[in-house]
């Protein structure tokens, strides 16, 4: 569907209803409400939990000790956050950075979900637990979160949903920053398609349609790195045609 607006007004016109809103008791402490910022046209779409004092004031996301660890996890891989869009799923500060109520959640998801409509991104990425929980409910309409999820690509109502740690985490426990930096470049491999995808024999049972659309955007236009069909094929290794991207073999073909 064609818009009349672009998705800059429209985006403007949320941030606009954001800044006033006073639909949960947030409203009486924050000095900003703190809206979406960066591409919208992007390809990847983060969310944050919620906006810290830093921000509060300054009106703007991720800035302080937690932005900046957020800036040395992109520039590992060369991402700049104008090439991105942020949001928070709560996006007024929560009062001594205490856990969201399910009611901030379900009232203040509403915009985060309106901005996704807006921009389309073609990966969400959560941060941490709560923006993790509430996007995986909301796509995958069940309570499937553990931390299994972490740094795995996951494809829920046609979305694709690559959940990682809050950067905050880091700040906590600074072990945790290198398996966090891993996770973080794995956002690198999704850059690109796969390059074998062009001759390979998931893309023709794709277009005949006896494959689930769900390999190629795991695999093909998603993680290729961990296709093991991928892996063979570059170490010069024999797969099967049917073999899937998992190892296991598709069924049904002659
Ligand atoms: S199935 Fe694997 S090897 Fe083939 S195009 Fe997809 S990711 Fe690449």
């Amino acid at each position: 569907m064609t818009h009349l607006f672009s998705k800059e007004e429209r985006l403007k016109k949320l941030c606009a209803q954001l800044k006033v809103c006073t639909q949960c008791g947030l409203h009486n402490s924050r000095i900003n409400a703190i809206c979406g910022e960066g591409n919208v046209h992007a390809r990847f779409f983060f969310i944050a939990q919620a906006p810290g004092e830093t921000e509060d004031v300054a009106g703007s996301m991720f800035l302080g000790p937690t932005g900046k660890v957020l800036d040395e996890l992109m520039a590992e891989i060369d991402l700049e956050r104008s090439s991105v869009y942020m949001t928070n799923l709560i996006k007024c500060r929560l009062p001594k950075n205490r856990k969201p109520k399910t009611e901030e959640k379900n009232s203040c998801g509403k915009y985060l979900l309106r901005e996704i409509e807006i921009v389309k991104p073609e990966f969400l990425i959560p941060l941490g637990y709560h923006a993790t929980k509430f996007i995986l409910t909301r796509y995958c309409r069940e309570n499937i979160l553990s931390s299994d999820f972490v740094g795995k690509l996951i494809y829920c109502s046609t979305q694709k949903i690559y959940p990682l740690r809050h950067p905050s985490a880091a700040l906590y426990n600074p072990l945790i920053k290198q398996a966090m930096s891993l996770d973080f470049r794995k956002i690198s491999v999704f850059r690109k398609p796969c390059k074998w995808y062009p001759t390979c024999p998931m893309k023709k049972y794709f277009e005949k349609g006896w494959l689930d659309k769900k390999w190629v955007e795991l695999y093909c236009k998603g993680d290729w790195a961990s296709c093991k069909r991928y892996q063979l094929e570059e170490n010069g290794q024999y797969h099967p045609d049917r073999m899937l991207p998992d190892g296991s073999l598709l069924n049904g073909l002659k």
